[in-house]
């Protein structure tokens, strides 16, 4: 009998062959997948709260199973889907369901959990990469509201965003002193996607240039401590290096049961195609019969 985390890997990898891989060619050709009509779907599998508290609509379930998820997501051509998930589960929501208020759990993490809203993680800037500490989106204070001016880039999930969890200073302390985590809804007046990216890889995530000119939201948007934001995103992005890592796993076990699948497909239509020994019985039984298809 199978273990219930062998019994989840196998619902985890008939959801992702019935509702990612039959599209995935087509959503990279594209440049974007449709997150709005995935992203509820996964929820019907509770994928999308597997680590998050059942008070808040999550599964409550062991990081393995996050990670089995991760894995099973990097087989197959589907990498630009994986990473926008990873977003929304592991990038732009853990600090909101740790340290956010009962009300921006309601508004914005429950939402997200349900797959009704996507969510997006914005730290990067033109000139602020690897070094989170050199940011210098503003954000100043007006009375019971934030006022934030500044520019974000390589943002995912970005044309589709519902909100952003974005790391602003609040201070003139700097270093990585000052900041703190301040979720902004897409829509907000002064709030521009500036452009879309037109990336070589992982094509079906979009990626976006963000502009903030005087926006305009409420102090309590701020995500737990105000002035602790760099601690509270170097703790967010702790989730994200492991769960990429599961899926940079899956994917490299994908790509070495390859060779063999298009051995076994050049067989089955009586012809060579790869000048290789691989034995075909060897070839894995993970992989969707529509991979045969392909190149
Ligand atoms: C497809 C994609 C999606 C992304 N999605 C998001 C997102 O959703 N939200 C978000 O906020 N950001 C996102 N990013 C941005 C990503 O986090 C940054 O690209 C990353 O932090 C690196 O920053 P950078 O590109 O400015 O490179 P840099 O920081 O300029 O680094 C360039 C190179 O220098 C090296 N380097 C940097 N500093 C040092 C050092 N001190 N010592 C030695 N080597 C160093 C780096 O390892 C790297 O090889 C995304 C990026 C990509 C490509």
């Amino acid at each position: 009998m199978k273990s219930e985390i062998d019994q989840f890997r196998a619902m985890v990898r008939s959801v992702i062959a019935a509702e990612i891989l039959p599209h995935i060619d087509q959503w990279e050709a594209d440049g974007v997948f449709p997150a709005h009509e995935l992203f509820p779907k996964l929820a019907q599998h509770g994928l999308l709260g597997l680590g998050f508290d059942p008070e808040d609509g999550g599964e409550g379930a062991p990081m393995e199973y996050q990670m089995v998820l991760s894995e099973e997501l990097g087989r197959g051509n589907a990498a630009g889907v994986s990473m926008a998930i990873n977003v929304q589960m592991h990038m732009a929501t853990p600090s909101l369901a740790k340290f956010g208020s009962e009300e921006l759990k309601e508004t914005y993490l429950r939402p997200a959990i349900r797959g009704e809203h996507v969510a997006a993680i914005a730290v990067t800037e033109p000139d602020a990469g690897s070094d989170v500490a050199a940011i210098t989106t503003r954000a100043v204070r007006d009375g019971d509201d934030w006022i934030i001016t500044g520019a974000k880039t390589y943002i995912t999930n970005a044309t589709q965003a519902d909100w952003f969890c974005m790391l602003v200073r609040t201070s003139d302390e700097g270093g990585y002193r000052g900041m703190s985590q301040i979720i902004v809804p897409a829509g907000t007046p002064g709030f521009e996607v500036v452009r879309k990216l037109d990336k070589l890889g992982n094509r079906s995530s979009d990626t976006a240039e963000l502009r903030l000119d005087s926006v305009r939201v409420p102090v309590t948007n701020t995500i737990g401590e105000i002035g602790r934001g760099f601690q509270q995103q170097m703790g967010q992005f702790i989730i994200e290096r492991l769960s990429a890592c599961f899926s940079i796993a899956g994917s490299a076990e994908w790509a070495l049961g390859r060779p063999a699948t298009i051995c076994n497909c050049a067989r089955c239509s009586g012809r060579r195609s790869l000048p290789v020994s691989t034995p075909c019985s060897s070839s894995p039984s993970f992989l969707p019969t529509s991979s045969c298809s392909r190149r």
